[in-house]
């Protein structure tokens, strides 16, 4: 940058210049700041710092060429508008310095107050006080003790001591019991405090104080907290804060004087009214201290009327400009109103709905913008049940929150335990290592899943997400003892029939029983809460910011589900059709032994007779999904897991033959099948014989699901229904795999479909990155695509998708190598590159490619923009999340329309 312009840059704006929509320069407290000096609101007279004079400081170590004279002028002028002097001895104006940054990041930073106090102008302060020495010589203690510990480092618990030091030689704890001299004689202590720890003297000169404040602030930013807040929030480190000095005014002058906060309706429940605490004779910071009691804002009315009523003014108009929630800090000054800060406040999921319906209702905002202040993650908190957590539970182990929701329930550690007493109509909680597909059972019958190993992706997460059932994985403190029926956990032993509690939420586990609460939001959409008949703001807010996303969105909703019940309820939920029926558990239960004489068949006609009878199930199993799905599209994936997650593990296996081969019993049997599961063991199952591999290996499995779902749609249109399978093919690389299954699947289907008027779609899963890369020559065979995300982010990072959230993400999110796992959201740059190549080249070779999403990143929130985005025509998920990708995708066309970002 030239010399010239770095002089010229304007790093300095008086309130009067700036406006709310200047945060990136100004910070969050510096734009609302000159906003409400715009408005004409009661602001005191200060001018902001920018980001970028921090900026400048944080990378050279020096305040940039120009500021000082800025900061010079701002002040002259600030001084002018107050007839008084920064430090005049006689009638000194006073400021406080405070950090602003333009993410919110409470606490974070620092602010020093009443800079331009020295031994001299104490005296001044105490004469315009009406000779109110205590007041002054309380805030000249105040200024040494924030400064010295701001500024300069001194340890705060030093000042803390001494002050405690006067209390006690006076034998109080109140702090308003030191008189002046006590605080007079305070003062000198705490002189000495600071030149034990600085080697110099309080500094005099005002403009030193304050010069040496504002750098303070700068380097805030880099403080530890500051830094580790930065990186848990997701708030780039380069933003650098803003600085505020703005003129002081005293809550703490006397009875007619005070402090407090306000929100202009209920942050917690979005209800309108009055929501805040008052604080008489006091400092802003003795509220957050909590040294004193508040009383509610209510009680200003009887103290100062005609504050509390300008104030409450002040609040209707702030709600109306900022056409949302605001919260406020104010001081009154004997009876002076001053306002302090404002801004747009946080709220919780169900205020967040409440007050966007209602400011539609009051013609504050339209729809879109509605559409715009909620969002999917906060629909999905309000979707799960709660736990009541108003009595003190402590949980003894924090897994993952591997899908949300509260449960309570009887431990069991089986599949077959937890069938058993759910049919005595028992809750129970399946706690296990890890789950398989063998547990399934178990898993429908629980309340909740708790596992000790296994991240956001592993069978018990996906498995638990998908039936909307609470799951907490990998709370690794917990030692789970399946064959003893007991786990341990914090020196404590939890056996079959005790009760815990876990929160899918938090991750976080208790013993005992929590009381739970259901989900209003969800009994709206199974349809049993009307929403025009009930009494419910945030149902009938819900209920008409939904319609509104459903009116708006581009994107189609499927769902994932492989159980009529699973699709009759996605479809409650709104789901369009089904984007993935995952055929595997369909082989399982009593199924198992014909899968086995499948996999083990040696005999000729051994493996016909194995997929002859278990032709006939499928065929059930299609038709009634079909049913349930009517005229919708039902996508149903061939098998893909290795075979051998059908068969018994190695080891229990290998120890049963052992034993019986000892007693001297028949094992032919189990010989053959231990041999079998040798045989198909692999390294790498995950990368092995699955998907179309097993398909092109095992000779008519495929064709025997092929002919199933097609002789299912028949069936369905016979009996007048009408069934719109999509045939998809898993795990596909090349081409020329595609191309061999299609080729015998076209061949069944039109023996089977004949003139029944059922169409069959064939497509592909693109999950292999090769897939995607060489998209245009898969169009060619296949009529759609799905992308299969988590195989998609396994095999495009190298992350086994089983093991590598428990074992090394947290240490990958510390150092902010991604800010969120990418088995959660996807990965826009590498993964989501993949998908668009894929988009684009498939299109290119088959125009009118349909494309979809089923992998998790289907139900995510940011993950459903980005399909948007790229172009998909629809996204498919896990029942429960069929809500919030419909909202989400509506949400992206408001955005994508432009409506301003938050
Ligand atoms: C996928 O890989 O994204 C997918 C949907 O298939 P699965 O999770 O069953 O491997
Ligand atoms: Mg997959």
């Amino acid at each position: 940058m030239a010399a010239q312009e770095t002089v010229d840059h304007k790093y300095v704006y008086d309130f009067s210049e700036g406006n709310k929509d200047l945060k990136g320069l100004l910070g969050g407290k510096g734009a609302n700041l000159a906003e409400m000096t715009n408005l004409g609101l009661p602001v005191p007279p200060g001018f902001t710092i920018t980001t970028e004079a921090c900026q400048a400081y944080l990378a050279t170590g020096q305040e940039p060429d120009g500021l000082a004279g800025q900061i010079e002028q701002h002040l002259e002028s600030l001084e002018r508008a107050m007839g008084k002097r920064l430090g005049d001895p006689q009638d000194p104006l006073l400021v406080s310095v405070r950090s602003g940054a333009k993410f919110s990041m409470p606490g974070m930073m620092e602010t020093v107050l009443n800079v331009g106090l020295n031994d001299q102008s104490v005296v001044g302060l105490s004469a315009q006080a009406g000779g109110n020495d205590r007041f002054a010589w309380d805030s000249y203690r105040r200024l040494i003790q924030m400064f010295g510990k701001t500024v300069c480092e001194v340890p705060g618990e030093e000042f803390e001591h001494a002050l405690d030091d006067a209390k006690s030689a006076k034998s109080t704890h109140n702090d308003l019991d030191l008189d002046a001299d006590d605080l007079r004689g305070l003062v000198d202590t705490y002189k000495k405090i600071f030149l034990k720890h600085t080697g110099r003297e309080f500094p005099q000169q005002p403009r030193e104080q304050l010069d040496l404040a504002i750098r303070a602030v700068f380097e805030s930013w880099n403080a530890e907290r500051a830094v580790l807040y930065r990186r848990q929030e997701r708030i780039p480190a380069d933003l650098g804060t803003a600085v505020n000095v703005v003129t002081m005014v005293f809550g703490n002058l006397g009875p007619d004087s005070g402090t407090g906060v306000a929100f202009t309706r209920d942050p917690g429940s979005g209800a309108q009214g009055i929501y805040g605490d008052y604080l008489a004779n006091a400092q802003g910071e003795d509220v957050v201290a909590g040294i004193r009691n508040t009383v509610p804002l209510q009680e200003l009315e009887q103290l100062d009327k005609a504050s509390y009523d300008e104030l409450l003014g002040i609040m209707a108009r702030l709600e109306e400009h900022y056409k949302d929630l605001c919260d406020i800090e104010f001081t009154i000054e004997r009876g002076k109103l001053w306002m302090l800060q404002t801004r747009v406040g946080k709220r919780t999921a169900a205020a967040a709905f409440v007050i966007a319906g209602q400011l539609v209702d009051e013609g504050l905002i339209d729809l879109d913008e509605a559409l715009h202040r909620v969002n999917g993650a906060q629909l999905a908190q309000l979707m799960f049940p709660r736990f009541q957590l108003d009595h003190e539970f402590e949980p003894v182990a924090k897994g993952i929150g591997a899908s949300p929701g509260a449960a309570s329930g009887t431990v069991v550690f089986t599949s077959a335990r937890a069938v058993e007493l759910a049919a005595e109509g028992k809750s129970v909680i399946l706690v296990r290592r890890e789950t398989n597909p063998d547990d399934l059972n178990g898993m429908i019958a629980a309340k909740g899943i708790l596992t000790s190993r296994g991240g956001k992706t592993s069978h018990a997460a996906v498995v638990a997400r998908g039936m909307g059932k609470t799951c907490v994985s990998g709370a690794d403190e917990i030692d789970v003892n399946v064959p003893a029926k007991r786990f341990t956990v914090a020196g404590q032993t939890v056996n079959e029939g005790d009760v815990v509690s876990i929160d899918g939420t938090t991750g976080k586990v208790y013993l005992g029983e929590v009381p739970v609460m259901p989900s209003e939001v969800v009994q709206y959409f199974e349809g049993s809460l009307d929403p025009e008949h009930i009494d419910n703001a945030l149902v009938r807010a819900v209920h008409r910011i939904m319609t509104h996303a459903d009116g708006k969105r581009r994107l189609a909703v499927r769902t994932n589900a492989d159980t009529g019940a699973d699709a009759a309820r996605a479809r409650r939920f709104g789901a369009e059709g089904i984007g993935l029926c995952r055929t595997e558990h369909m082989f399982l239960g009593d199924r198992r032994e014909l899968v086995e004489r499948l996999i083990l068949a040696r005999a000729p006609g051994e493996r016909e007779a194995a997929l002859e009878a278990l032709l006939p199930l499928q065929r059930a199993d299609f038709e009634e999904i079909f049913r349930e799905m009517d005229g919708l599209p039902v996508t149903v994936r061939l098998i893909d897991p290795p075979l051998h997650e059908f068969l018994p593990p190695l080891e229990q296996l290998a120890v049963n033959v052992a034993v019986a081969q000892e007693r001297g019993e028949d094992v032919a049997k189990e010989e053959a099948l231990l041999a079998a599961v040798r045989r198909m063991h692999e390294e790498n199952p995950m990368l092995g014989l699955r998907g179309v591999r097993l398909g092109l290996v095992i000779p008519g499995l495929f064709a025997m699901q092929v002919r199933a779902i097609a002789e299912a749609a028949v069936s369905c249109a016979r009996a007048g229904g009408v069934a719109k399978p999509e045939i998809m093919v898993p795990l596909v690389g090349a081409v020329q795999e595609l191309e061999t299954v299609r080729a015998e699947a076209e061949k069944i289907i039109s023996e089977v479909v004949g003139d029944s008027g059922v169409e069959v779609l064939i497509g592909t899963m693109i999950e292999v990155p090769r897939a995607a890369l060489t998209a245009g020559q898969i169009a060619e065979a296949a009529e759609f695509f799905s992308f299969g995300t988590n195989d998609l982010t396994q095999m495009a990072w190298g992350f086994s998708r089983d093991d590598v959230e428990g074992a090394f993400f947290w240490r990958y999110l510390e150092l902010g190598i991604f800010g969120i796992s990418p088995f959660e959201s996807i990965d826009r740059d590498g993964v989501g590159r993949l998908i668009r190549i894929a988009a684009e080249e498939g299109r290119a070779a088959r125009p009118g490619l349909k494309l979809g999403v089923c992998g998790e990143h289907g139900g995510d929130p940011d993950s459903v923009h980005f399909f948007h985005e790229v172009g998909l025509d629809y996204v498919s998920c896990s029942p429960f999340r069929v809500p919030v990708a419909r909202l989400e995708a509506g949400r992206a066309v408001v955005e994508t329309d432009g409506s301003d970002s938050r």
